[in-house]
């Protein structure tokens, strides 16, 4: 952040040197102390990379390159949101001169013998343009960092910090398909909070969310892979992607983290197990183009069902389209 210029750094690459010291006293009258002086082109381009002056005033005619070329290189070393303004000394304003400086990368010209009121106007011409730059390039910063939290905003539970039901609804698709290329078996571990509704109405609705937030983080670190992914479905409900993951290795998955948070012993005084419990439910499949998705999504939903049924506190598990019908 910042960028309004305290200090202006001046170059001043000129080879005569009464020109040269009449422009930086010029300069030091406009309060700009300590100007960069260079009187050739390779010692212009050490002194840019050095200091990364904001203006540099360049003489044409130098004893070795040119000032064109030195601008090109000027040019060539700034990235990013970097610049400097370049104005070009000239004696005589010869249109094709102009041009040329123009084309390789000047911003202005001067020409000499130079006047005070004159370079007074162009340096600040410049100095306004040089800020306005980096503004520019501030602005663009701080759009780029907005952009990145409004991602991350769209794509995570505000409650629990884990994916949310959007980020679920893409993710999910993206692996299916991405298991249907490699033809690999991919799981969908469905978790639901047992008796939450009596947890709210025992404890309040604000020891409700930290029971979820408690919940979410165990469905959370159950997960290793780049390629998984934890939840927030809905409510009391969370979901776990597990991709190249067969249906053996998945119901391993839930009973760890129906274990892990039955471990936590958060008390539940209404429940039959007097703390807090999840029932899971476990579907496999190898997916096909054949095969739609919903019907994955809706089979763990059934396992779930069953679980709730079985008494809760456990995990139902079954192959895509088979849940239940053993
Ligand atoms: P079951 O064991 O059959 O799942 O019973 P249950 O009471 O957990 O299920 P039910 O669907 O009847 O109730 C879910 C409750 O979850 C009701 C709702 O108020 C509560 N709930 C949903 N979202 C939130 C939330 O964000 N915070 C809190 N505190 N409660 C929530
Ligand atoms: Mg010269
Ligand atoms: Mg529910
Ligand atoms: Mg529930």
């Amino acid at each position: 952040m910042s960028k309004i210029i305290n200090k202006l750094r001046v170059l001043v690459v000129e080879d005569n040197q009464s020109t040269a010291d009449t422009i930086k006293a010029y300069l030091e009258r406009m309060d700009i102390r300590e100007p960069l002086m260079a009187a050739s082109g390779q010692a212009a381009i050490e002194l840019f990379k050095k200091n990364r002056p904001d203006i540099v005033l360049l003489d044409v005619m130098l004893p070795d390159i040119d000032g064109f070329e030195v601008a090109k290189q000027i040019r060539a070393l700034e990235q990013g949101g970097d610049w400097a303004a370049i104005i070009f000394l000239t004696n005589q304003a010869k249109d094709e001169d102009l041009a040329r400086g123009i084309e390789v990368g000047g911003d202005d010209y001067l020409i000499k013998p130079v006047s005070e009121v004159v370079l007074n106007s162009k340096v600040r011409a410049m100095r306004r343009l040089v800020e306005m730059q980096r503004m520019l390039v501030d602005v663009t910063h701080q759009m780029g960092t907005a952009n990145m939290e409004l991602q991350r905003l769209s794509t995570t539970d505000g409650l629990t910090g884990i994916a949310n039901r959007r980020f679920f609804d893409e993710s999910l698709l993206r692996e299916w398909r991405r298991c249907t290329r490699m033809g690999a078996a991919m799981s969908l571990i469905m978790i639901d909070v047992d008796h939450f509704k009596l947890y709210n109405d025992t404890y309040g609705h604000q020891a409700g969310d930290e029971c979820l937030k408690a919940v979410a983080k165990q469905a959370a670190l159950s997960i290793t892979r780049a390629t998984d992914m934890a939840a927030r479905y809905g409510g009391e409900e969370f979901v776990l992607i597990l991709g190249e993951t067969d249906l053996n290795d998945a119901k391993w998955v839930a009973n760890l983290v129906r274990q892990h948070i039955s471990d936590l012993r958060l008390p539940h005084e209404a429940s039959e197990f007097e703390h807090v419990t999840i029932s899971c439910g476990v579907v496999s499949v190898k997916p096909n183009v054949k095969l739609p998705l919903e019907t994955f999504v809706h089979s763990a939903d059934h396992a779930l069902y069953l679980a709730k049924k079985q008494g809760r506190n456990c995990v139902v598990s079954g192959e895509y389209g088979q849940v239940g019908q053993a």
